[in-house]
């Protein structure tokens, strides 16, 4: 078998949309609540098939607080593609992803393949928003715990509309993509999305 194809995949976006959360879900299949915020950057490979290759994506998941800012650079440069990642029940990710976009236009490689992921897909689901699940009126222990468990998210819920997000992809020629790190909706699919638009020529 040939040796695989080294691709440099970098995630961009504000603080506490999902980044980490992305890659890990990808990479081991897991979700952690309250995950704690990278420092500086974090690394991890992962082995796609595509096709008749094997890629070794080198994934480089970015701190996305301010104070890093002026590191972002080392980690999109030479990169491949890129995740700019917003959390659909913040609409000031959007903007802060809008600006990362504009940053890759001007400073990544011209090839770039870029994907706008809007992330938290879980609490726009019905699921979440169903009364009756707030309301709790069964009373069950179980049930009581999970609510205590799900504090965090209380209120949450979507503002911004998928059109929105997919029109401005389109407009700016990216991928689009809505996920759940915490489910694994659309996880793999944006990873492997991006491998295929890549130029390996
Ligand atoms: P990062 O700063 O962008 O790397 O974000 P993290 O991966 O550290 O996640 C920030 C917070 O959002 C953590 O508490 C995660 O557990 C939570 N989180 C991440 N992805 C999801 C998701 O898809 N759904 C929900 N409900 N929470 C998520
Ligand atoms: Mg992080």
């Amino acid at each position: 078998p040939a040796k695989p194809i080294q691709i440099k995949v970098v995630l961009l976006g504000e603080a506490a949309v999902g980044k980490s959360s992305l890659v890990l879900r990808f990479v081991n299949d897991d979700f952690v609540e309250n995950k704690e915020p990278t420092i500086g950057a974090a690394f991890m490979t992962q082995k796609v098939r595509l096709d008749d290759s094997v890629l070794k994506l080198d994934i480089w998941d970015t701190a996305g607080q301010e104070r890093f800012h002026s590191l972002a650079p080392m980690y999109y440069r030479n990169a491949q593609a890129a995740l700019v990642v917003y959390d659909i029940t913040r609409a000031s990710s959007l903007d802060r992803a809008k600006s990362w976009i504009k940053e890759l236009e001007r400073q990544a490689n011209p090839n770039i393949v870029v994907a706008l992921v809007g992330n938290k897909l879980d609490l726009a689901s019905p699921a979440t928003d169903t009364p009756a699940e707030e309301e709790g009126e069964e009373g069950e222990a179980s049930s009581a715990n999970e609510e205590a468990n799900n504090d965090e998210e209380e209120g949450k819920s979507r503002q911004v509309p998928t059109e929105v997000a997919r029109s401005y992809a389109e407009s700016m020629n990216l991928l689009f993509l809505e996920t759940s790190a915490k489910t694994g909706e659309g996880v793999v699919e944006v990873f492997t999305e991006i491998t295929k638009k890549i130029d390996l020529s």
